[in-house]
């Protein structure tokens, strides 16, 4: 039988109506036997999300400050769902265990895994579903690097003996047994791990958009969705500040040639962006896949006579990058110039010292640091082999009276990369977007 691991978000599960959807949901599909849940998120927009009053009601309680107020707070929401789903359960043992355990200092990771602890506990109980504690399926090695091997082996081997369960996203354990989460939004990552361990044949990330866009749609009105997308397109897209899924979330799936469907908990109906392995070069249905982009990048403008008759040139000067913790985004070279992009707020309070040592190491002929660049992808598995990408892209910039500042092409051509005044980032996009989606 098929097997889809479906992994739910915190808007998807912030009140017990939303709770009541994702059930539907699952009990719709005998295949959706896994389930990985992120804790309440907000159930409107000035709402705060429990993750969020984990962490704070841990400070005060490590600040010597009066928590009880926000404590309740926590207590309050579970239970509301709790009774709003009419289930028999208490937890009131465990709140009294994280009470304790907040007093004892048991960390702020800790602290914050417990949104997602506490509502899977929940979930479990009203799917009739076994509950997997994640800090003994998910594990992280000394260094507190996510330890691929042994959760693959023990989370796999746990699966193998339930047909239907629940495992909490965000964290897991340390090697001593101390809680440990993944970055903000990684609970994505885990339902990665958990599609990988149970070798799916789909992992399901529900949320509360149907699927990716093609551009920002804060910048461009009604953008279209992207119906297929793959993992490379996918990376070089969410590289470029669009977010869909926590950034570390493809991998897991990715190395085990899984798909991912993103769909919306709201509109089930919707078909989402399915995102596939490369290989499967699924036929583009435009020559882009997408748009996004970044501001706020400097450019490190080098002069050097004969640069490329001086061995080691680049070397040293990467070398000097990197002794400053400067990691070059782009470098395009000309027979006596180098730019390097970087994000300007790395050279955040080391400018001078940085532009003192590249001028004693390098010695450049001429040397500046230009800030206000703003970075454009544009990335499509369309536009291979395809004539004529680039020179629509520069046509419809050209055409906005937008000056191209750099230019990069991926030698996989899956994206054209364009650096312009950050002042023309947005019509930079919306022409873009033009050029490609209403005249195709
Ligand atoms: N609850 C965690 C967060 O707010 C993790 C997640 O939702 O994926 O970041």
């Amino acid at each position: 039988m098929s097997k889809k691991v479906v992994k739910f978000g915190g808007s998807s599960l912030a009140d017990a109506n939303q709770f009541r959807k994702v059930a539907d949901i699952i009990h719709a599909d005998e295949a959706r036997c896994y389930v990985v849940p992120s804790a309440p998120g907000k159930r409107y927009s000035d709402d705060i999300k429990v993750t969020d009053m984990l962490y704070t009601c841990y400070d005060a309680v490590q600040n010597g400050e009066d928590f009880e107020k926000s404590f309740a707070g926590i207590k309050e929401r579970f239970e509301g769902i709790i009774s709003d789903l009419g289930l028999t359960l208490d937890l009131s043992e465990e709140f009294e265990k994280i009470g304790v355990n907040f007093k004892a200092a048991a960390g702020r990771e800790y602290a914050a895994s417990r949104g997602e602890y506490l509502n899977g506990i929940i979930l479990a109980k009203f799917l009739g579903f076994d509950f997997i504690d994640a800090a003994k399926a998910i594990f992280f090695t000394n260094k507190g690097n996510f330890d691929d091997d042994i959760t693959n082996a023990c989370l796999g081997a746990m699966l193998d003996k339930t047909e239907k369960a629940v495992i909490p996203g965000f964290y897991g354990a340390m090697p001593d047994g101390t809680i440990k989460t993944f970055s903000r939004g990684g609970s994505d990552f885990t339902g990665s791990v958990v599609a990988k361990a149970a070798q799916a044949d789909m992992y399901e990330n529900w949320t509360d958009v149907s699927g990716m866009l093609v551009a920002d749609p804060r910048i461009v009105e009604n953008p279209a969705g992207i119906s297929i997308i793959t993992y490379s397109e996918l990376r070089e897209l969410s590289y470029m500040g669009a977010s869909v899924l926590h950034e570390d979330a493809v991998f897991p799936v990715r190395s085990a040639g899984i798909p991912i469907n993103i769909k919306n908990t709201n509109a089930p109906e919707d078909a989402g962006t399915l995102i596939v392995p490369s290989e499967k070069n699924p036929a583009a249905e435009h020559v882009i896949t997408g748009i996004a982009g970044k501001k706020d990048f400097s450019v490190i403008s080098i002069e050097k006579d004969r640069m490329n008759s001086h061995k080691g040139f680049l070397r040293r000067l990467l070398q000097v990058l990197e002794n400053h913790g400067i990691f070059p985004e782009h470098m395009p070279t000309g027979i006596d110039t180098v730019s390097v992009i970087v994000n300007s707020h790395e050279l955040e309070g080391q400018r001078e010292k940085l532009t003192q040592r590249l001028k004693d190491v390098i010695k450049p002929d001429h040397f500046e640091i230009v800030d206000g660049l703003a970075l454009i992808a544009v990335v499509g598995r369309g536009m291979r082999s395809v004539k004529g990408t680039a020179t629509r892209v520069f046509a419809a910039l050209s055409h906005a009276n937008i000056n191209i500042r750099m230019i990069d092409q991926g030698s996989s051509e899956l994206n054209i990369i364009v650096g312009i005044e950050s002042a023309d980032f947005e019509k930079a996009i919306k022409v873009i977007y033009n050029m490609f989606m209403l005249s195709e």
